[in-house]
């Protein structure tokens, strides 16, 4: 059997997820299983959305996690570049090949044009995928548009019917209709791959030989499938992982669930039990054991021992482990090192102390002054905002959900930044910015006289912060689906 060789293939854009932490340990465990090799690459091709930061925040998380790989873009290796962006030669190369066989084709088509014929499939009911037979242009049309400079894509070519078969190994045989697979994008207008062709042709070229992602990528399976015929490679096994899921079942999402790694690495947790915890989501020990390291999951991994059945990602059954690991694996020496390590430290007490010096007079002062820098969510309650501000709870709602957006738009976390979003916000929605800002200090500090709020989420950074706004939120009530969407459309209305 070649050797072992699996990946994970994540996009820099936003918060390092736990789900993509939750992907890399089953493949760093299925590569360990087999003594096989574990890589990361960088799928950058959505370059208006990727940010430098994000793949920064990535390295970061994973490595505090333990989740160590053997090839990437920071560490290099044989297979490289590890970063999409910089691998397009190789891609417009492939595409071109597919081009040649005549496995692909160049669409002219406009946004308008794509958008009648979406509607007009919907109409008909039966076809809803856009088919090569529907989007072809004649051959003088696309002479013409190509003529004229129009912008193109690429698009592979796909049977217009009949069944698709490629297995898991999990599920075993799972059966698409063609009917309903679309005539997917390979090269965008901006000459950039679109995740499919890049994926596959990398995948190929660094040898891959199982792919363990999540579940939501079934329906890309037999488009790439058909792209490994079309170039004549073996296709890498694949295994698709059941979703995170939050308590009430739904998709994992930050509304209902910190997701963000780093969230947990603030709150302080202990990454041995978030590896533990995610350990157990779909899988078990073969003693059902509920405490267990990474290393006796690599000595006991079994792909087979995954369940399907959804995990639930539960924030409260994470924080209960971690309090077993706390206080079960750490000496008090090691438990103090540890807190130093997280928030005892210069780094992070000499940019707090620059704020709270000039509001002590003695060294006592500090615990009650900064205690919430050292906290999670504050025990917070809907008098504390009423107390605060004279704003009507509606509004006060809406101007922490507007707040929470822009703030979880930011890519830069700085001061600055978060001030002139802030003012700009509360400038479109006509309320003086005192009294926008006073529901936010509530949920940041726990009282409005405290040093500035800006300069309390830049020492808590973003990962607390929004949590702390999502919080009040809940504290005030909460938003239901319906509110949420009428606020999404106002929001989106609002020109700052
Ligand atoms: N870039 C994809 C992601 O963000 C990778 C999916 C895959 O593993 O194929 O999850």
């Amino acid at each position: 059997m070649a050797k072992v060789r699996t990946r994970i293939a994540p996009s820099p854009t936003g918060d390092p997820h736990v789900g993509t932490a939750y992907i890399a340990l089953f493949n760093l465990c299925f590569a360990k299983q087999f003594d096989g090799e574990f890589i990361l690459r960088i799928e950058d091709t959505d370059q208006s959305r990727s940010t430098p930061e994000s793949e920064q925040a990535i390295y970061d998380s994973l490595r505090w996690l333990g989740l160590d790989w053997s090839e990437g873009p920071d560490i290099g290796g044989d297979f490289g570049p590890y970063r999409q962006s910089e691998r397009k030669a190789i891609y417009e190369k492939h595409c071109q090949q597919l081009l040649d066989d005549g496995h692909a084709f160049y669409c002219y088509r406009t946004s308008e044009e794509l958008d009648q014929l979406r509607a007009e499939a919907k109409e008909t009911g039966s076809l809803q995928a856009l088919k090569p037979s529907v989007l072809k242009l004649p051959e003088e049309e696309v002479a013409k548009r190509k003529a004229a400079g129009a912008p193109f894509v690429v698009r592979m070519n796909v049977p217009e019917e009949g069944e698709c078969v490629f297995s898991d190994m999990l599920r075993g045989e799972i059966t698409v209709e063609w009917s309903q697979v679309d005539a997917q994008i390979l090269l965008k207008s901006d000459g950039m791959p679109t995740y499919h062709l890049a994926n596959v042709v990398d995948d190929h070229l660094m040898e891959i030989t199982h792919v363990l992602r999540g579940e939501e990528w079934i329906n890309s399976a037999p488009k790439h499938q058909l792209l490994y015929k079309y170039f004549g490679w073996e296709m890498p096994e694949l295994c698709h992982l059941p979703l995170l899921r939050n308590p009430d079942k739904s998709k994992l999402s930050k509304r209902k669930n910190p997701t963000s790694i780093l969230y947990y690495q603030r709150m302080g947790f202990m990454p041995e039990a978030v590896i533990n915890y995610l350990g157990r989501m779909g899988w078990s020990m073969p003693d059902e054991s509920e405490k267990f390291d990474l290393q006796a999951m690599f000595d006991n991994f079994d792909i087979q021992r995954v369940s399907l059945g959804g995990p639930i990602f539960d924030v409260e059954k994470l924080k209960w482990l971690n309090g077993r690991w706390l206080r079960e694996d750490l000496t008090i020496e090691q438990l103090a090192e540890k807190l130093q390590q997280w928030a005892f430290n210069e780094a992070n007490l000499l940019p707090m102390l620059e704020h709270f010096q000039p509001r002590m007079d003695v060294y006592s002062d500090l615990a009650p002054a900064a205690g919430f820098l050292f906290s999670g969510m504050l025990p917070l309650t809907a008098e504390d905002f009423s107390k605060a501000s004279k704003l009507e709870e509606d509004k006060l709602l809406e101007v922490l959900q507007f707040a929470l957006w822009s703030l979880e738009s930011l890519r830069v976390w700085e001061k600055d930044e978060i001030f002139s979003s802030l003012k700009a916000l509360s400038g479109a929605m006509d309320v003086k910015l005192k009294d926008f800002l006073a529901p936010i200090f509530i949920s940041i500090a726990g009282t409005t006289s405290s040093i500035s709020v800006m300069d309390a989420m830049v020492l808590l950074g973003p990962d607390i912060s929004r949590a702390r706004v999502r919080h009040s939120i809940e504290v005030l009530g909460g938003l239901g689906k319906k509110k949420l969407k009428k606020l999404d459309k106002a929001y989106a209305g609002l020109s700052t």
